[in-house]
């Protein structure tokens, strides 16, 4: 189904969680890139009405509604591994059409961060304190 404007918006004020408000980022330039402020109550987003825009939009709430951005302890990867699956999983619910390419980039961000947070812990020589499942390796498209 086709992502229409009204969609867009009705999607963007059924998720804004309570007392947060949204703001899009001004002009082109911003590409991919939201934000969640806990100071000011504000989600960035860029302006765009596309399947992107709503992706990044529902992951940067995933951020809230899973306390992540509230001195959260849990590893990075993994908070963007829920995000980028909770994202997903409403797009789905909501009928919005993911493309296999979407879906990959989203796959590739979360296998990226994992990756690094093994690197980091080895570079430090510490036992790394979350990692992935068999189910979450192979959402990541990695073997272990
Ligand atoms: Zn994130």
């Amino acid at each position: 189904m086709l992502l229409t404007y009204q969609k867009f918006d009705r999607i963007i004020k059924k998720y804004t969680p309570k007392d947060w408000v949204v703001e899009y980022l001004p002009g082109p330039g911003h590409f991919s890139v939201g934000t969640a402020d806990p100071h000011s109550g504000k989600i960035h987003i860029p302006y765009r009405d596309s399947v992107e825009v709503l992706l990044i939009f529902l992951h940067e709430v995933a951020h809230i509604k899973y306390r992540h951005i509230q001195a959260c302890n849990q590893a990075e990867w993994y908070q963007e591994y829920v995000a980028e699956r909770w994202a997903y999983s409403v797009a789905i619910k909501e009928k919005i059409e993911v493309s296999e390419y979407r879906l990959r980039v989203l796959k590739a961000y979360v296998r990226r961060r994992y990756r690094r947070y093994l690197t980091v812990c080895k570079l430090y020589g510490i036992e790394p304190k979350r990692k992935a499942t068999p189910g979450q390796l192979n959402w990541m498209g990695l073997e272990e």
